[in-house]
């Protein structure tokens, strides 16, 4: 079993150093090498990431592999190759930009592989679940972020594997991904071995702040375990339409570490979230904050939060905190 494991790891392995070598140094990556340069992401940080090319052919890493002692049970159990409708193996994936998956170790268990062309489907091709591979279980980056995170303090928790690699460049190496929106428990225990904060950066779209709602749950649900560290979250609000890949790209390294900078509490998020809703009156507003600020202790940040609604609502602060503290009467 453990030889098999070994023998499954290392098959992973070369065959990320493959697709490394194939985009740096084969002519039929061309292309892919200038679609990672039109998206701004650099040589030094895309080979950090161990970045590289699946060629456009049916089975090479098969005919690779097998040359090298591989067989093709082990090829399908790596998640490299499935069984054609005509029943020869093929390679998994084909002409896609592949981003190796490692634990927090370093080895790699799977690929995310993305095609270049809008019209291919799907966009990200991941690895399946398997023996060896269970996506919600890592967190993307996590073996490069390790010491940076320790040292700063911190990890800054992104959606996928561009934006992950953008910050890097960025001077932000603290960084990780949970691959989607959907955070699992499992990735916030991983985050939580990482540092005690995380800044929350998800896309600005419907998605994305879907994923923070969920997000947020997952991580109070996290923090009541008794055997768990604490992990302190605070979320960054980014520009509308760009995840943090573009605005790394478009509005540069130093504004993307500022808007970082201006992370803020989840209180004040939610708090903010029912002001901005845009078809909500006073009172759906108020009753939406109510709880929010009810499980608040007296701190500067509940002061600041009620003089933000009384503001809102121009209205005294005194009044705001005596509408929050009377019963709700609607139903
Ligand atoms: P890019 O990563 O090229 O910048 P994007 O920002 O449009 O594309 P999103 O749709 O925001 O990508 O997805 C963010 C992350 O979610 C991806 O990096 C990937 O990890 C994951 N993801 C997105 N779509 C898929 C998919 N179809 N299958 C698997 N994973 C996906
Ligand atoms: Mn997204
Ligand atoms: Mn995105
Ligand atoms: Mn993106």
């Amino acid at each position: 079993r453990r030889q098999r494991r070994d023998r499954l790891l290392a098959l992973l392995e070369r065959t990320a150093a493959y697709y490394v070598r194939v985009l740096w140094e084969s002519p039929e990556a061309e292309e892919a090498r200038a679609y990672l340069q039109s998206r701004g992401l650099e040589e030094g940080a895309l080979r950090a990431f161990r970045v590289g090319y699946a060629p456009d052919t049916w089975d090479r890493v098969v005919l690779g592999s097998r040359k090298a002692g591989y067989g093709e049970g082990e090829l399908v159990a790596a998640g490299l190759a499935s069984r054609s409708s005509r029943g020869t193996l093929i390679d998994r994936f084909r002409g896609r930009i592949t981003f190796p998956l490692a634990d927090e170790r370093g080895r790699v268990l799977g690929f995310g592989a993305r095609a270049m062309k809008p019209d291919d489907k799907p966009k990200y091709l991941n690895t399946s679940e398997s023996e060896l591979f269970h996506k919600g279980r890592i967190v993307y980056g996590a073996d490069l972020a390790r010491a940076a995170a320790a040292k700063a303090g911190r990890v800054v928790l992104v959606e996928g594997y561009t934006d992950v690699i953008a910050l890097h460049q960025a001077g932000v190496p603290e960084v990780v991904a949970q691959m989607g929106t959907a955070l699992t428990d499992a990735q916030v225990d991983a985050i939580a071995r990482l540092a005690p904060k995380a800044l929350f950066c998800q896309d600005p779209d419907r998605a994305g702040q879907e994923s923070v709602a969920k997000g947020i749950a997952a991580l109070r649900t996290h923090n009541k375990g008794r055997s768990t560290r604490a992990v302190e979250f605070r979320i960054v609000r980014l520009p509308l339409g760009e995840d943090p890949a573009d605005v790394v790209q478009k509005a540069g390294a130093e504004r993307m570490r500022e808007l970082l900078e201006k992370a803020i509490p989840i209180e004040r998020f939610e708090v903010e979230r029912a002001l901005e809703q845009p078809d909500s009156s006073t009172d759906d507003m108020l009753s939406a904050i109510k709880p929010i600020i009810a499980s608040m202790s007296a701190t500067l940040l509940r002061d600041e939060l009620v003089r933000l609604v009384a503001d809102r609502f121009a209205m005294r602060p005194e009044l705001v905190n005596q509408l929050l503290q009377a019963p709700d009467t609607r139903q």
